[in-house]
């Protein structure tokens, strides 16, 4: 039997830096907003990887404005540069939590 997928307790907005989620077996990380950019699944970025980015220099400027659940399963972002079609399901928060503990 497959695990239930993980639910968060907790998604907060670290400023500029960064999104923690506390997650309900208590599991905590945070994700830097430019990893949790880069791992964005909307298709406009798989398909182009980087390119809805802005350019060097500026990417530590990218940061959350908004964070909203959708259903039960998964968080949609909005970006400071107006991207907003990423939705990240929580599975896929937790496979790319980058904890030392699941990092390895
Ligand atoms: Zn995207
Ligand atoms: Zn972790």
């Amino acid at each position: 039997m497959a695990a239930p997928p993980p639910i968060p307790r907790e998604v907060r907005r670290l400023g500029v830096h960064a999104v923690r989620i506390v997650w309900q077996d208590d599991h905590q990380a945070e994700y830097g907003n430019r990893y949790l950019r880069d791992n964005c699944p909307c298709a406009e970025c798989r398909e182009n990887p980087r390119r809805t980015l802005p350019i060097v220099g500026q990417e530590e400027e990218v940061y959350p404005v908004q964070i909203a659940a959708v259903g039960r399963y998964a968080i949609s972002v909005q970006w400071s540069d107006g991207h907003d079609t990423g939705i990240y399901s929580y599975k896929t928060l937790r496979e790319i939590c980058p904890c030392a503990a699941c990092v390895g």
